[in-house]
């Protein structure tokens, strides 16, 4: 009996070990091994992480000034916002209109004269020397009226006081706008032999009077020796925003 038990319990040992699952070949468990082992987890994961976008979070807050950003809201309403621009670049005040009623002195017209000239107001060519400068006004009669469509003849010396007797260099004529206003851009003429600089006009009103005269400007050489210049036609001078010069000077006609 015992020895059929025993037999029996060979048998059933046996038939339990043929059952059990066989262990995987040596080459496939070392696959298994090597793979988590040849992707290394812990240096791929910091450039990863050092490349999350955060130099532009901290860059973008503070390239952006704090004034520009408060100047942004009143942009929303045109009619306040103009005070902030004016602010930074007021634009040149239009010349005060110093009118008293007394006409503006008459002045010799000199042997340069040339009629016939053209109508321009730049009197400014390439090439050219010297200073440039801006000179604006208006033409008024004695009650300080703009007279509009009044012609304004100029011509002066260029930059080495030189005049043009045969040509049309340095001259030109103009009429003013319906405000009065003229506008000439030229050059500081030059000094010649007796005179300090400055430039001749005729000023006619149309149907009225003409007013021949001279303008002069301050500070030049010559002025306190030249027996026609007058206090009233001196101009001051005051610097452009291009680094030109600018001036301004009201004729008053007679009536
Ligand atoms: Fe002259």
């Amino acid at each position: 009996m015992t020895q059929r038990l025993h037999i029996l319990f060979i048998t059933f040992m046996l038939l339990l070990a043929a059952c059990a699952p066989s262990p995987p070949p040596a080459s496939e468990a070392q696959t298994v091994v090597q793979e988590p082992s040849d992707t290394p987890v812990p240096t791929v994961v910091p450039p990863t992480h050092t490349a999350l976008p955060e130099p532009a979070n901290t860059a973008g807050p503070t390239d952006v000034p704090m004034a520009e950003a408060t100047q942004t809201p009143p942009a929303a309403n045109g009619a306040t916002a103009t005070p902030l621009p004016t602010g930074t670049a007021a634009p040149t005040p239009a010349p005060k209109i110093v009118c008293d009623g007394t006409p503006t002195p008459a002045q010799a017209e000199g042997p340069y004269y040339t009629p016939n000239t053209p109508e321009r107001a730049d009197l400014v060519e390439a090439g050219m020397g010297g200073t440039q400068i801006l000179v604006t006004g208006k033409v008024l009669n004695q009650a300080c009226e703009p007279i509009a469509g009044a012609k304004l003849d100029f011509w002066q010396t260029d930059a080495n006081g030189e005049y043009d007797n045969v040509g049309y260099r340095m001259r030109g004529h103009q009429f003013t706008d319906e405000n009065g206003n003229y506008v000439l851009e030229t050059v500081l003429p030059g000094v010649y032999p007796g005179r300090p600089p400055h430039i001749h006009v005729k000023v006619n009103a149309p149907g009225g009077p003409v007013l021949t005269t001279q303008i002069y400007f301050e500070g030049q050489p010559g002025n306190e020796n030249d027996g026609l210049v007058q206090p009233s036609l001196i101009v001051p001078l005051t610097d452009a925003a291009d680094g030109g010069k600018a001036a301004a000077f009201n004729f008053v006609l007679p009536n």
